[in-house]
């Protein structure tokens, strides 16, 4: 995993980690550093942000009830 993709942008390993708050603490200064002038980083970025926020959503539904409890009395 690297920070940087081949045309100097931030991986999207690296972005995630950021989001998450889990970035390498040698990691955390280049990538705010790379973010605060690239638009298609922070876009990218956004992105991602977007796809893990629907992923929690996701995890938090709980399962459909497709049985009600009917046969009690
Ligand atoms: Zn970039």
């Amino acid at each position: 995993m690297s920070i940087f993709t081949h045309d100097g942008h931030i991986s999207r390993d690296a972005l995630s980690l950021q989001i998450l708050d889990d970035l390498p603490a040698s990691w955390v200064i280049p990538v705010e550093k790379h973010l605060s002038f690239c638009y298609r980083c922070q876009a990218d970025r956004m992105e991602i942000s977007e796809l893990i926020a629907d992923l929690r959503r996701l995890a938090k539904q709980p399962p459909p009830r497709d049985r009600r409890a009917s046969t009690v009395n």
